[in-house]
């Protein structure tokens, strides 16, 4: 094709890969802090060959169909999750999706550390009391008996999806000296169970064995509220729940009432049902939860490498090649990859 395939980003994104983007692509940036409206991004699908698209982009199947028509044929998201996308309606109308798996591993394993120390040894509640000039009121500068938090070492670690992410927050848990167990759906290879410690147990036997259960499964229809009033009723009184995955995956009304009534003893949360969360919102009440805004992935380091790897994605669609991470195989079958002629 001799003209530049027309792109809408959704956001400005960081790093020099991005800046090769906009040289390599004729390329239009949403350029407020907010996503788009919907009806710009509707809008901007039936116009454009490419979409680079942000997990808060609703990107449904009137936008696919209606860019579709048109001339979209790639939308390539700058996420691993991509649950914000109805990929079968892409596969139907022969619109390749893309993510950026693998670049963000790390940063979300070690954020999820990051929530199970925050949790373990009340890092936020401690702060706020010193702040607060609490702890200066109190009058002595230490107690037996001050904030007494949970011992990591020897204690059992429960990872649910144990995939890219579940994995390395399993190999971080070593460290720590820590047991893993985990439950997926796919039962991970020998040598990796034996590499990272790791032993298989099904869902029940992990809530009721851990005392940290960490989330690491994609939203799907399977895993929508996985983690409701039952199994959280299972879990120790004494665990913690930490989710980096998608705040659907945990029944939110649930959670609440666990933490409230003790049914557990904490929660470390990135993900919510509701994003951004409201100021009034129960949870922010709670004494026992950590919250943070989705910052998963948010290093600079591995925020520039998801931009590359969307240029990637792009470069290879645009070069006639299946792009390097494809999220709907079965396009293919629909349309070879490339854009069309002028
Ligand atoms: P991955 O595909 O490598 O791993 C997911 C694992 O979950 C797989 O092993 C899969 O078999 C398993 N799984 C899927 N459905 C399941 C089910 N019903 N029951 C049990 N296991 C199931 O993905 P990843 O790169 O490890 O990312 C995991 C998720 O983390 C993403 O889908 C995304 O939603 C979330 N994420 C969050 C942030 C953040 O900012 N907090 C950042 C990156 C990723």
């Amino acid at each position: 094709m001799s003209r530049r395939p027309r792109v809408f980003v959704t956001r400005r994104l960081p790093g020099p890969c991005f800046e090769r983007l906009l040289r390599e692509f004729d390329a239009e940036v949403w350029p407020e802090w907010r996503e788009p409206p919907y009806e710009v991004l509707l809008e901007k699908a039936r116009q454009v060959d490419a979409l680079v698209t942000l997990l808060t982009d609703r990107v449904d199947c009137r936008v696919i169909e209606e860019g579709a028509r048109n001339r979209l044929r790639i939308i390539a998201q700058y996420a691993v999750g991509f649950d914000n996308i109805d990929v079968e309606c892409a596969t139907r109308h022969g619109v390749y999706v893309t993510n950026t798996p693998g670049v963000l591993t790390e940063a979300v394993a070690d954020l999820t550390w990051a929530l199970i120390l925050a949790a373990a040894r009340r890092i936020v509640e401690a702060d706020r009391y010193v702040r607060s000039g609490e702890w200066y009121r109190g009058g002595t500068a230490w107690h037996p008996e001050l904030m007494l938090g949970m011992e990591l070492s020897g204690k059992v670690l429960g990872i649910i999806g144990f995939g890219r992410i579940g994995r390395a927050v399993a190999r971080r848990a070593r460290g720590f000296n820590m047991k893993v167990i985990y439950y997926d759906i796919v039962r991970a290879p020998e040598e990796v169970e034996r590499e990272l410690g790791a032993r298989y147990v099904d869902l029940e036997t992990l809530l009721r064995e851990a005392d940290i259960v960490s989330i690491h499964v994609p939203l799907t229809p399977e895993t929508r509220h996985m983690i409701g009033e039952r199994e959280l009723r299972m879990m120790k009184r004494t665990a913690i729940l930490v989710n980096t995955a998608r705040g659907a995956v945990v029944d939110t009304e649930a959670l609440v009432r666990a933490l409230k009534e003790g049914w557990i003893a904490a929660a470390a949360l990135d993900v919510f049902e509701e994003e951004p969360l409201p100021p009034d919102h129960p949870l922010t009440k709670l004494p026992n939860v950590v919250l943070a805004p989705h910052i998963g992935s948010a290093t600079r380091e591995t925020r520039e490498r998801m931009a590359c790897a969307v240029l990637e994605n792009l470069l290879a669609f645009r070069d006639g090649r299946e792009p390097p991470n494809l999220v709907n195989r079965d396009v293919v079958k629909v349309r070879p990859p490339g854009f069309e002629g002028p």
